[in-house]
């Protein structure tokens, strides 16, 4: 009688599974290989997420890391950098404590050109997670003509070119959600649709929430399919100017019941704290603010931080000019007081930073226009003068053609 073929890991027969796989004088069920496969892929999650954790930038790293972008800001650097590490954190010990970490959304309260997306966005950069940005004036209730909520989620899915695994992980950037405050007269339609709809459509995805989200536009589905995602572990950073909202507030508390707060002993030092309680005078409805537990302010940029945005930051916009020029054998010099005068023009315009791109590109255009045809130019330096447009940039000219 010839002996029936049996797994050699659970003894079960040939008869008793779905499948036996036999190698010279060995076998396997199906059953046993689903197993191993499960232990596997346990296996495999356990390993990524001890990789995770030794990759997790700590707070100091983070913040150094913003220095090298974001000039000043330095209370909302420390709370932002607390405030990453702790998501971050939070998303790797899911399920192994009893305690629930609350989530550390963020509001970034400060004037335009401060660079509160700059920051978001660089969060983004630190943990290589995908990153969007909307702007909370183009959503409206669902229903009404406008982006519904779930657009921002497209737009991360998106970002992550459709791998709703990273999606899921990402960072969103909300701009303008002071334009959504109950009643406030920016609301583009003037009903309140971009208001409280807005806010409370948006309560659902802040939290945490298993949502439709439709990919239109991606290239791997043409058609309007939606995915289901989860925004459980997506990092909401709202920004605002909240204009008004410093300058009329009475009373300076030390501390606040809100965890993020707690948490950022920094922050809570500041004179300038500004607390959910007055996110929601300004016209934000409860429920909203207290899924965004942490705030931070932004202080408005002076004249020697401009400068310093000018030229110190990786990228910085006086380095790409030098860049450019380089490419056609000229070095570019700005002298300081061509900087100073750069910066108090933007700083006038008030703007902040996002006055200086505009200024600095507007004055290096008929350079930029006349430099690559003008022959033995080595050097050109940028004065106060040439800024003012009283005078020529400064030129030197190559040995045998000095004209001076
Ligand atoms: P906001 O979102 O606060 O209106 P942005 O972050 O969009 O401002 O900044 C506008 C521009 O100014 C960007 O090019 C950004 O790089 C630059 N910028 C603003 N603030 C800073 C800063 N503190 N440090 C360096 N660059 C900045």
């Amino acid at each position: 009688m010839i002996e029936e073929l049996r797994c050699d890991f659970c003894g079960k027969s040939k008869k008793e599974v779905l499948k036996l796989f036999s190698a010279e004088d060995s076998n396997i069920c199906n059953e046993c290989v689903e197993n191993c496969s499960e232990i596997i892929k346990k296996e495999k999650i356990k390993r990524n997420k001890e990789e995770f954790q030794k990759g997790l930038p700590k707070p100091h790293q983070i913040k150094e890391y913003l220095d090298k972008y974001v000039i000043g800001q330095e209370e909302a650097k420390k709370v932002l950098s607390v405030a990453l590490y702790s998501h971050y954190k939070r998303i790797d010990k899911a399920g192994k404590q009893n305690i629930e970490i609350e989530k550390s959304n963020i509001m970034l309260v400060g004037s335009t050109g401060s660079g509160k997306t700059l920051l978001a966005k660089s969060l983004a950069k630190i943990m290589d997670v995908p990153f969007a940005i909307a702007d909370s004036t183009a959503l409206t209730e669902a229903g009404y003509v406008g982006e519904d909520v779930e657009s921002i989620l497209s737009r991360l899915l998106a970002a992550s070119d459709y791998d709703v695994e990273r999606a899921q992980k990402g960072i969103v950037y909300i701009d303008e959600i002071d334009k959504i405050a109950k009643h406030h007269e920016s609301s583009v339609s003037g009903r309140d649709v971009s208001g409280e709809g807005v806010q409370q459509g948006l309560l659902k995805i802040l939290e945490g929430s298993e949502v439709y989200v439709p990919i239109k536009g991606s290239r791997k589905n043409a058609s309007t399919d939606t995915v289901l995602f989860d925004t459980k572990n997506v990092l909401f950073v709202c920004g605002g100017a909240f204009v008004g909202l410093v300058d009329t507030k009475t009373s300076i508390k030390k501390t606040s019941s809100n965890i993020g707060f707690v948490k950022s002993e920094d922050a809570t030092n500041n004179a300038k704290e500004i607390e959910a309680k007055d996110l929601i005078s300004f016209g934000l409805i409860p429920e909203f603010v207290g899924r965004i537990p942490v705030i931070a302010r932004l202080d408005d940029l002076d004249v020697p931080s401009l400068i310093r945005i000018l030229k110190e930051p990786q990228n910085a916009l006086i380095e790409q000019y030098k860049a450019l020029f380089e490419l056609d054998g000229i070095e570019l010099e700005f002298d300081d007081g061509a900087l100073k005068e750069i910066a108090q023009g933007a700083y006038d315009k008030g703007i902040g930073a996002r006055g200086l791109r505009a200024i600095v590109e507007k004055m290096m255009l008929p350079l930029l226009y006349d430099m690559p045809s003008s022959e033995n130019v080595v050097k050109c330096t940028i004065t106060k003068g040439y800024i003012e447009g009283s005078e020529e940039p400064f030129f030197e000219y190559a040995k045998e053609n000095e004209e001076g």
